[in-house]
C-alpha cells in the first residue's frame, strides 16, 4: 500500500516518547506521514529519565567507592571514602537532567516536524482512532502507534506491599544496613550490585537457576562469582513465598528446593518483572486485546502478536527499534521522504541512548 505521488499524507499518533515511541515517530516522519507524539511525561522515557542515565551514575559513584579498595595496589592512601546519600541520589537527578535538557530530543523532533506534547498525563482511546487526554484535549489519526514501555512489577506474595522497587531509590533518606533485593535479571543486579559496593550487606533472590537469568550461562557463572566473592549472598533456585513486618524491619519467607528459610532485613526491594503501561489506555475502546504480556493487533489482514512486557535482558531498545521500523514501514501512505533518509534520524537516535556510565565530562 505505497502512496502515489499528490496522495495526502497519512497522518500518524504516536503514544509514548521514549526511545521506541521517538524511533517510530521518526520513520513515519520520514516516510512522508504528519506526525503527532504525544508523552505522559517528559520526552526520552525511562531511558534518558528514569533509568539508565540516573542509575549509571549511581553505579559510577559505586565503582568510585569500590575502588578504594585497590588503591593500595597503586601507591595511593586515603581512608575509605564516606557516603552522602543526598548529594549521590541529587547528582543522579542532575545527570538524568543533564542528559535531557543538553540534548534537547523535543527541540529535535519539533526541528524535524513532529507534533510533540509532553507532561500531557495518560491519554487513552476513545475510539479506534482517537485518543484523550485527561485535560481535555482530543487527537484523530489514521494509524496510532503505541509505545508506552513499562513499569515494575509487584511480586503477587503476601506482603508485597512491604518490598520497595527500583524508583524508590531516589526516595531513601538513609542507607540501610542490609537489603534483601528479589530479582535476579538485570535491574536486580544492579540495584543489589551497587547497594553491596556502597557498603550495604545485600542478599540476592533469584528463582531461576543463574543470574540474569536470560544471560549467556558462562556469563551468569562469572557474575554470580564475582558477587559472592564481593560478600554479596546469592540465593539462585530460590522462590520469594511471603514477606511480614517484624518491628522495623521486613522478614522474607522463601524455599529453595526442600528447603523452608527466612531472612530478615531493613529494606527489601523487588525486581521482578517490567510489564507493560497498558492499564490507562483503555484499549477496549480500540478494540485492541491484551493477554498477560500480549497485544494482539492487526496489519494488512495478518495477525501479529507482541510481547508487551519482554523479559528480556537490557538490549531491550534494539527490539523495540526494530519492532517500529516494521510498524512504521507498515503504514500505508510511506511512499515519502520528509527528509533525506540518514541524515538526522541516526543523530536522534544516538540522543536516545545513553553510554554505559557517563564519564568524568559528562558527569
Ligand atoms: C534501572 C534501569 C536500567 C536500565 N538500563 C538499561 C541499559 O543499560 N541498556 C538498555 O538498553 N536499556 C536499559 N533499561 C531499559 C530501557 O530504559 C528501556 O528498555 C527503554 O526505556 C524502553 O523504551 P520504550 O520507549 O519502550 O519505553 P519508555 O522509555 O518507558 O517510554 C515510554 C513512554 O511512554 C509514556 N507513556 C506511558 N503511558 C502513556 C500514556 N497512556 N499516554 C502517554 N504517554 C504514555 C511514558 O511516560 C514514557 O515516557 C533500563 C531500565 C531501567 C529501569
Amino acid at each position: 500500500m505505497r502512496a502515489r505521488p499528490g496522495d495526502p499524507a497519512v497522518k500518524v499518533l504516536v503514544i509514548g516518547a521514549g526511545p521506541a515511541g521517538i524511533s517510530a515517530a521518526l520513520q513515519a516522519r520520514e516516510l512522508g506521514a504528519e506526525v503527532v507524539l504525544l508523552e505522559a511525561e517528559q520526552v526520552g522515557g525511562t531511558n534518558v529519565n528514569r533509568g539508565p542515565a540516573p542509575v549509571r551514575t549511581l553505579a559510577r559513584a559505586a565503582r568510585l567507592v569500590r575502588d578504594w579498595s585497590s588503591w593500595d595496589r597503586f601507591g595511593l592512601r586515603g581512608p575509605r571514602p564516606t557516603l552522602d546519600l543526598d548529594a549521590v541520589l541529587a547528582n543522579s537527578d542532575r545527570v538524568a537532567h543533564h542528559a535531557h535538557d543538553t540534548m534537547d530530543i523535543a527541540g529535535h523532533l519539533r526541528h524535524l516536524g513532529v507534533d510533540l506534547t509532553e507532561h500531557l498525563g495518560p491519554v487513552r482511546f476513545t475510539d479506534p482512532h482517537t485518543v484523550r487526554a485527561e485535560d481535555g484535549g482530543c487527537w484523530r489519526a489514521d494509524r496510532i502507534v503505541i509505545a508506552v514501555g513499562g513499569h515494575a512489577a509487584p511480586l503477587p506474595v503476601p506482603g508485597g506491599r512491604l518490598a520497595l522497587g527500583y524508583d524508590d531509590i531516589h526516595t531513601m533518606k538513609a542507607l540501610p544496613d542490609e537489603v534483601l533485593v528479589v530479582g535476579g535479571a538485570d535491574t536486580g543486579c544492579q540495584i543489589a550490585s551497587i547497594l553491596e559496593d556502597f557498603g550495604v550487606t545485600v542478599s540476592l533472590f533469584e528463582a531461576a537457576p543463574t543470574l540474569p537469568p536470560a544471560a549467556d550461562p558462562s556469563v551468569s557463572v562469572e557474575l554470580g562469582d564475582a558477587f559472592r566473592a564481593q560478600g554479596m549472598n546469592v540465593y539462585t533456585g530460590t522462590v520469594v513465598k511471603s514477606l511480614r513486618a517484624q518491628g522495623d524491619a521486613v522478614c522474607l519467607d522463601y524455599r529453595s528446593g526442600p528447603v523452608i528459610g527466612q531472612l530478615v532485613a531493613d529494606t527489601v526491594f523487588f525486581a521482578v518483572g517490567w510489564p507493560a503501561n497498558l492499564s490507562h489506555l483503555a484499549l477496549d475502546a480500540a478494540g485492541v486485546h491484551t493477554e498477560p504480556g500480549v497485544i494482539r493487533r492487526r496489519v494488512h489482514g495478518r495477525r501479529l502478536d507482541r510481547r508487551a512486557d519482554r523479559r528480556t535482558p537490557a538490549r531491550v531498545p534494539h527490539l523495540h527499534r526494530g519492532d517500529q521500523h516494521g510498524r512504521a514501514e507498515d503504514l500505508p501512505g510511506s511512499g515519502h521522504r520528509a527528509f533525506p533518509a540518514g541524515l538526522e534520524l541516526p543523530r536522534i537516535r544516538r540522543l536516545t541512548k545513553r553510554s554505559p556510565e557517563p564519564g568524568p565530562r559528562s558527569s
